[in-house]
């Protein structure tokens, strides 16, 4: 992905895997003959000639003029996930991430947009048989909401084990903050509610503040509301979603609210080039890379 400016502010990416995967692992209704009609922009970087799909595990890097932030930290390295994509990874994420400029100790803030393994696995990293905290200076900015409703979880429940190993211990260090809609990190870098997939999933809106030389005004990560373009063809689709009602309300919401308005999407499992506009396309929608 070239590095998206917002105002003065920039959002790079920091990948740590591409995954190709057969479409009926995510997505078991996309039939041939739903998807044929939309080859033409799904392909080549959403839909592979063999009929599989490609999708991303990243982070993205939001650079405003005080503070480094990272949005979701990808799986980890080191930890044991029942997920074949996520389990006992050696990546160099961390090592590419300073290479980039974003050494751990410049992060200041970490948003999580939920707390699935996916999302959280570089929050943490193992140290001496202990898991601690991989930025030693940041805060780590969660949902309440979610926060809340893994209270009521037990931790033989699914995705308990992200919990114990990559949310528990930087509250324990106090470098946790539960937030709630609207919370404001930066001048225009704000926290929105996007429930359904987990009860208190939430986006990061970034935009320019009226920034003179803005050629984009606004850009929003959505984490999980959306996992593959090709839902922009089926909004009903979902995958892993906690409320399946909400998610497919939510989803729909967002892609009416935004289609054909010129702000910049940054999914969370796109794959290269990762950041583009949803556009109208009869009676679903479509997908125009940034
Ligand atoms: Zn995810």
């Amino acid at each position: 992905m070239k590095p998206l400016h917002i105002g003065d502010i920039t959002v790079t990416k920091a990948v740590e895997q591409v995954l190709e995967m057969e479409r009926s692992y995510m997505f078991p209704q996309a039939m041939d003959e739903i998807i044929a009609p939309h080859r033409d922009w799904l392909s080549p970087h959403f839909l592979l000639p063999d009929g599989k799909i490609r999708m991303s595990i990243h982070s993205y890097v939001v650079k405003t003029p005080r503070y480094t932030m990272l949005v979701d930290t990808c799986y980890g390295n080191d930890k044991k996930r029942a997920a074949r994509f996520g389990n006992m990874l050696n990546t160099p994420y961390l090592r590419d991430l300073a290479a980039a400029g974003v050494p751990p100790e410049s992060v200041d803030f970490v948003f999580c947009t939920h707390l699935h393994a996916d999302h959280t696995g570089w929050n943490t990293r193992l140290q001496d048989g202990r898991w601690v905290p991989t930025f030693p200076n940041a805060k780590y900015i969660m949902s309440h909401v979610d926060w809340d409703y893994w209270q009521t979880r037990k931790p033989e429940d699914f995705g308990y084990d992200a919990i114990q190993d990559s949310v528990l211990p930087v509250v324990a260090s106090k470098q946790a903050m539960f937030v709630d809609e609207g919370y404001e990190i930066d001048r225009g870098v704000t926290m929105e509610l996007m429930p359904g997939h987990t009860p208190g999933a939430a986006a990061l809106n970034i935009a320019s503040q009226g920034h003179r030389a803005a050629q984009v005004s606004k850009a929003v990560c959505t984490g999980d509301m959306f996992h593959h373009a090709m839902q922009l063809i089926a909004p009903q689709w979902g995958r892993a979603d906690v409320d399946t009602v909400l998610a497919n309300k939510t989803r729909r919401g967002f892609f009416e609210r935004y289609a054909g308005t010129g702000v910049v999407v940054l999914p969370a499992h796109f794959p290269d080039p990762t950041a583009g506009r949803i556009e109208r396309r009869g009676d679903a929608f479509m997908w125009t890379h940034a």
